[in-house]
């Protein structure tokens, strides 16, 4: 009896898409790159794009001179980071493969800027001035270190938020710079508008700061080795350090966080890389540890055959899981076909584990990007049921003075302002001495367009940052400095 296919209609059709490496012959510049200068690290590295010279020898004549006076301008008065953009993220932006578009290549000027213009990687990894926000281009909320992450520095670069767990930076450098970074405050270079944070220890004196916090302090178990990124760390020194982390009997797991398991697949194929990963998989194996390897995709066609090469042979090394954590973003990947789509193919053809979504924290010049809690909300809503439930992220808020809380979990939520407030179940290596900090509200706010009239009225009289927050904002900074001072 021949089976037949139920005809239900539901709001997301499922259909398996094998990934296609986007052919890079088809952009100017590199028509006669080879597939084995493609595969090299070094080439990648050497070749990335870093400033609007480098775009415009690329792409020739596809871009018309408006895009490139829409980018200079941008780079001038709003990024709050540099241009890096690798050849392989460059690659997927218009991929042109019939995945997940047409397969017909945009004629080049208008149509093709056109294309380029509404692309989800270009849209966070080349912001140009005209996808900013006009009326609030930066919430009057909005901070550098929009987590507070450096307040709570417990060693320089070593994080201690939650009570088990802990963020260490190694370093402030990545292949790739996205524009919406969280870390902006340190990671990558200074831009006109935003003078970077220098770490002022040198590195082997940081790490061993690291590493004495660690073992003095059992209750951390959970160590996100982080920067930046990984894949910026000479692999001998990363190793190095990984190796160290074994030594500590309380820590029991460790993750690697590297967007450039994405951007930069071809560092995580390399030869010694992949060997390296193997010894120490093998080496936390043997002590019960696990290690695990944590990117940031935000985009469907950012899965090409090469990243799931790069997640299939870190876990071939004896990593146990690779696991994305994107950032919501309006125009990246705001709808539910967006997010399963690439949920769908990071679980189905690359083996790496959605697991989460953070909302766009509150940095300056983001607003544009960032969703209110109830987009957030309805967004997780509509994503449930189709993934398996390990599989299926969790949106998050990273909530300043909190941290991450899923978007369900919010306490009251006045929509008219567009205030959510939360509370927490800990407290953060700051609040040792705080008897309020488990029965307090923290607040955390939508951006102001997305608010009725009457919210937004309301925030035009009173969107001034008032004197108490600035104040507060001074003492953290001072405090800060201090601390550092302390270290060094
Ligand atoms: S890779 Fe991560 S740390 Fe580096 S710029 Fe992008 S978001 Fe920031």
């Amino acid at each position: 009896m021949p089976v037949m296919e139920p005809k239900i209609e539901q709001p997301y059709a499922y259909m398996r898409h094998e990934l296609v490496e986007p052919d890079w012959t088809r952009l100017p510049g590199w028509r006669h790159i080879t597939a084995t200068e493609w595969a090299s690290a070094q080439w990648q590295r050497v070749n990335c794009i870093k400033n609007i010279k480098g775009l415009r020898a690329l792409m020739g004549d596809l871009l018309t001179d408006a895009f490139y006076a829409d980018l200079e301008r941008d780079q001038a008065e709003r990024a709050t980071m540099s241009m890096l953009v690798t050849p392989q993220m460059m690659n997927t932006m218009v991929p042109v493969t019939g995945v997940y578009d047409d397969g017909v290549m945009p004629a080049a000027g208008q149509e093709y800027t056109r294309a380029f213009y509404a692309d989800p990687v270009r849209r966070y990894m080349l912001p140009v001035f005209s996808d900013r926000r006009v009326d609030w281009p930066s919430h009057p909320y909005s901070t550098r270190d929009s987590l507070h992450e450096h307040d709570m520095w417990v060693a320089e670069g070593l994080t201690h938020r939650y009570p088990t767990k802990v963020l260490a930076e190694l370093l402030s450098t990545c292949p790739q710079y996205c524009g919406h970074c969280t870390r902006m405050d340190l990671v990558g270079n200074s831009t006109p508008v935003i003078p970077k944070l220098k770490f002022d220890l040198k590195p082997v004196d940081r790490y061993d700061a690291m590493m004495a916090y660690l073992r003095a302090t059992p209750a951390v178990r959970d160590v996100v080795v982080s920067g930046g990124d990984v894949a910026n760390m000479p692999w001998k020194n990363l190793e190095a350090f990984l190796d160290r982390l074994l030594e500590i009997d309380n820590i029991r797991d460790i993750r690697l966080a590297t967007k450039a398991l994405m951007g930069l697949p071809q560092h995580w194929l390399a030869e010694d890389v992949v060997d390296g990963v193997g010894r120490v998989a093998a080496k936390a194996r043997e002590r019960g540890v696990s290690l695990a390897i944590h990117t940031h995709v935000n985009s469907a066609q950012s899965v090409t055959p090469a990243v799931a090469a790069a997640a299939r042979a870190m876990l071939d090394a004896g990593v146990r899981d690779v696991r994305n954590q994107g950032v919501l973003m309006r125009g990246v990947n705001d709808s539910v076909k967006q997010l399963l789509d690439l949920c769908f193919a990071l679980q189905d053809e690359a083996w790496i584990t959605p697991y989460y979504f953070y909302m766009c924290d509150m940095i300056p010049f983001a607003e544009h990007w960032r969703l209110s809690l109830a987009e957030a909300q309805r967004l997780q809503h509509d994503i449930m049921g189709y993934l398996p439930g390990f599989a299926t992220p969790r949106i998050l808020c990273d909530v300043p003075f909190v941290g991450k809380r899923w978007v369900h979990q919010v306490d009251t939520y006045d929509t008219e302002l567009g205030m959510s407030f939360w509370r927490k179940n800990y407290r953060t290596s700051i609040e040792a001495a705080d008897t309020e900090a488990l029965s307090r509200e923290f607040v955390y706010y939508d951006p102001i367009y997305t608010l009725p009239e009457s919210g937004q009225a309301w925030w035009r009289e009173h969107g001034e940052v008032d004197a108490a927050h600035a104040a507060a904002e001074v003492s953290a900074a001072a405090s800060r400095e201090a601390s550092i001072a302390q270290l060094a």
